[in-house]
Formats: structure tokens, sequence, C-alpha cells
């Protein structure tokens, strides 16, 4: 699929806005409320758009939430998921709560490589402050058991406020010296009224100098097809790669080639604009095929060429 000069190839699914973390910098500050069941998109509802989005180029899917492992019968979605020929490639973005050695088997078994973990903080006390849970422990070990299972690469995203981890940004940027993963420093995004201000926001270029001030000059890595919008560097000797996420300081919206499918079931081009485009609703009516995929086709053309953040 094309949108502008773009070739769209990934889609990132998400199965649910449940989530059993109430991440400061992701949950709303102020009362809201999950979307009722009979909204939320059934996984059958989302395979077919998944298998149509395939049929127009979509290669590559992310599965992610809310907490993906929340909604009943996950791994059952994913083995029919699997079963989407052209589909190359399936990766999960988790906070890795709900796993644990068995359920990490089985995803290997269904044949996923890589996972994304969100790990925010090396410090269980900070790790409650920040997730309103008392699940350090759990994350972490499941973090290393995916590691000692095989999966590759364990990626971690953290995103680093102000007053709240930044002085856990080097300590998080030493993991890449002694195990091979891929450490992802994600800007943090104001979206919605989340608790986090405005001066705790803390940009690439900061968080770069501050661990180039401890371990010396990064080094560029280079870029492989899995990359997504990380730009990638290593500390000298290190195992891993630091990887950081810039949707603020430098637009990679050019760049993207991402559609997203959300939990109610309406396609996103953008994250970071509000434009949606319904196709569960012309699904549930009886649309065919062939006008499903028009509509995929339609919300692509209103994918942005920048965002209004700054
Ligand atoms: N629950 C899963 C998890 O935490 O990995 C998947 C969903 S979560 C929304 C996906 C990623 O978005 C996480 O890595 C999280 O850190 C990041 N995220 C959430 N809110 C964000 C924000 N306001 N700015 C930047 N990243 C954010
Ligand atoms: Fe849940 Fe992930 Fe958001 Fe944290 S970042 S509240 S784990 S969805």
């Amino acid at each position: 699929m094309i949108a502008g000069n773009r070739s769209i190839n990934y889609l990132r699914i998400s199965v649910t806005d449940r989530c059993n973390f109430r991440c400061r910098y992701c949950i709303p500050s102020s009362p809201f409320s999950v979307i009722e069941h009979e909204k939320i998109a059934r996984y059958e509802e989302i395979l077919r758009v998944t298998r149509l989005a395939c049929e127009l180029g979509i290669t590559k899917v992310r599965i992610t939430g809310g907490e993906p492992f929340v909604r009943k019968n996950i791994f059952s979605f994913l083995e029919r998921l699997y079963a989407i020929e052209s589909l190359k490639d399936i990766s999960i973005t988790t906070n890795g709560a709900l796993l644990n050695q068995n359920k990490i088997e089985k995803l290997i078994k269904l044949g996923i490589k890589r996972l994304n973990f969100s790990l925010d903080t090396l410090d269980p006390v900070k790790f409650k402050e920040i997730t309103g849970r008392d699940r350090f422990k759990q994350v972490w070990d499941t973090i290393l058991t995916s590691h000692k299972l095989g999966i590759s690469p364990v990626k971690v995203n953290a995103v680093i406020l102000r007053d709240i981890n930044d002085k856990e940004i080097e300590d998080i940027a030493a993991l890449t010296l002694k195990y091979p993963f891929h450490i992802r420093f994600i800007e943090y995004m104001p979206m919605g009224d989340s608790a986090v201000e405005k001066r705790q926001q803390m940009l690439t270029k900061e968080i770069k100098k501050r661990i180039e001030s401890k371990f010396g000059e990064l080094n560029p890595v280079k870029r492989t097809s899995h990359d997504g919008p990380a730009k990638k560097f290593q500390i000298k000797a290190a195992k891993g790669i630091i990887g950081f996420i810039t949707p603020i300081s430098s637009h990679f919206c050019s760049e993207c080639n991402r559609l997203r499918l959300t939990s109610r079931g309406t396609l996103r081009p953008c994250l970071l604009n509000n434009f949606e485009k319904d196709i569960i609703t012309p699904l549930r009516n009886g649309a065919s095929d062939d006008e499903l995929k028009k509509i995929i086709l339609t919300a692509l053309t209103k994918k942005p060429s920048f965002h209004g953040l700054n």
C-alpha cells in the first residue's frame, strides 16, 4: 500500500484498551471508562481486517494494547494470526507482568522471535510509583527468561521523565554492557491528560548527552528491517544496542510505514492525529472484502506527512 511516497507494510493492532498497569505517562489523570465489551473488535473481525490488509501489502504486524495479555484467549488469536501466510513478521509489545516461562515457551512455539517490553526503572519502589503496581520482580524475571529462552532481540522500551526516573538513564543504558538487549529510550508524547508535566518531558539530545558523558561517544549502528523509527547506537564494546525514538524532537512522519487498528475497530493512520476511519461498523453491516479494502485504502490517504506536536 502506498501513502504519499511511503510504502505502508506495517499494521499495529491494539487488541484491547484495558491494562493491568496504570503508567503515569499513559493513563489519563482524570476518571475514564474502558470501552464496552460489545464495542471491542472480536478476534475474527481483527483477523479479517488483517487478512485484507495483508492482501494490500501489509507484511508485518505488531500486537499491542492496552496490555495484550489481559485479553482472554490471546494465544489462540495469535495462533490464527500465524496462519495468515503472507504475514512474515509478528511481534508483541507488553509490560511483561502476565508472562512467565511457560507462556514465553508457548509464544516461541507459535513462532514469536522478538518481544518488546516496557521497563522505565530498575528500582522496585520507583516501578510501583510509575506503574501503580508492585510488579518489578515479575517483569524483570520475564525479561531475563525471554532472553534465556532465545528471544532475540529482547527490546526494552523506557520513557524517561525528569525528576521521576531520569537518575537511572545511565543504569538503564548500562544494561547493554551486560545483555544483548535493545534499550529504546522513547520521548514522552503528550497524549490526553496524563499526570506528566511539560517540564518533565526529556528529549533525546539530553538523554544521549548523559549517556555519552558516562560511557563515551555512542557509535551509530547500521539499520535493519526490524528497526522501525529507532535511531540506533552502541556503547563501545557493549553487547546490546541503544535506540532513541524521537516522535517529538525529530519528526519521523515522512518515514512512518504504519497503520493502526484500534481495539474499537477503527483505522488510525497516525497516532498523533485524531483522524480515524471506522471499519468495524461496515464490517458488521455485511460489507464485502472489496468494500473493506477500499476503507483501508481511504484511511491511508489521510496519513499525514508531519505532526503538530513540539
Ligand atoms: N502495555 C504494553 C506496554 O506497556 O508495553 C503495550 C502498550 S503501551 C501503550 C506501548 C508503548 O507505548 C510502551 O512502551 C509505553 O512505554 C509507550 N507509551 C505509552 N504512553 C506513552 C507516552 N505518552 N509517550 C511515549 N510513550 C508512551
Ligand atoms: Fe498499560 Fe502499557 Fe500504558 Fe503502561 S504503557 S499503562 S503497561 S498500556
